[in-house]
């Protein structure tokens, strides 16, 4: 019997979205408990739970909703990709008996936890509660991190930092667009968020891979996203001390957005400064 469930293993029945554990020999003689050692070790790359989930949209059954928007985004047919909406599950199965069901934290027919966290707003299930999971009702998702280290600010429309309270620039619904590096929607992304001086958000490992490539500046409105103005000092006192040769010392660059023109004036007035 466990040689049949080890060779499922090794065929690849799980392969591709399942992190798979190959049960070695010396598990053999287990017998019943084999199945539960089973589901204890089979998750997506996304949560470790005991169910999976009905998909409302499409009635497939995936192992959560993140691995139904990967599948999905990937049908051949531009009309056949679609997202799931979380609070629309209606129906769960339970990785331990494969009873399906309507949601529920307690698997109606073998009674085991289907998920340590569960939010019944966001049908959501996860084992790992070592990750903070609270749902925050302004926000109307679950989010990760510890209620208490976050507050949700009104005028932004998104959980902060509570390091971020009353310390960052408000910039409405700034967290409902997508990130400008990577495009992927920032209000429930599972990547960390970084929140610019300018109050635009984008993920922190975007941001970071932006500085080493030595960008500075926000990539929505162009404001420096560090502290520039010894920079600005620096090339001030730069130009100051350079004498412009006699050529363009009469002829002053006039900038105005993304248009610029010269202007000769009259020697007469002196140079520049
Ligand atoms: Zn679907
Ligand atoms: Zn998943
Ligand atoms: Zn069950
Ligand atoms: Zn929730
Ligand atoms: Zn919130
Ligand atoms: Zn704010
Ligand atoms: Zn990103
Ligand atoms: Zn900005």
């Amino acid at each position: 019997m466990i040689a049949s469930i080890s060779g499922r293993w090794a065929m690849g029945t799980f392969l591709g979205r399942y992190h798979c554990l190959v049960l070695s020999n010396n598990l053999r003689g287990l017998g019943v408990l084999t199945n539960l050692v089973l589901w204890v070790f089979i998750r997506c790359k996304h949560y470790r739970r005991r169910c999976k989930i009905r998909a409302p949209c499409c009635n497939e059954i995936y192992p959560c909703r993140h691995c139904h928007n990967e599948a999905t985004s990937m049908l051949r047919n531009h009309f056949d990709r679609h997202e799931l909406v979380r609070c629309d599950v209606k129906q769960v199965v339970c990785s331990v008996c494969d009873t399906e069901q309507p949601v529920a934290q307690v698997c109606t027919n073998c009674g085991v936890n289907m998920g340590e966290y569960f939010c019944r707003i966001c049908k959501f299930y996860d084992d790992d509660i070592q990750k903070g999971q609270f749902h925050c009702d302004d926000c109307g998702i679950c989010r990760v991190g510890g209620r208490e280290k976050f507050f949700h600010c009104e005028k932004c429309g998104s959980c902060y930092s509570v390091a971020l309270r009353d310390n960052h620039l408000c910039v409405e619904n700034s967290m409902r667009h997508h990130c400008p590096i990577c495009y992927e929607y920032l209000f429930d992304s599972l990547k960390d968020t970084a929140v610019m001086k300018c109050g635009h958000t984008m993920h922190c490992e975007c941001y970071e891979e932006m500085i080493k490539r030595d960008k500075y500046c926000c990539p929505i409105c162009s404001k420096s996203i560090v502290d520039m103005s010894r920079t600005w000092k620096r090339i001030d006192e730069e130009i100051e001390a350079t004498v412009m040769p006699d050529d363009y010392r009469y002829r002053k660059k006039l900038f105005s957005g993304y248009s610029s023109f010269t202007m000769d004036l009259d020697p007469a007035n002196g140079p520049f400064d």
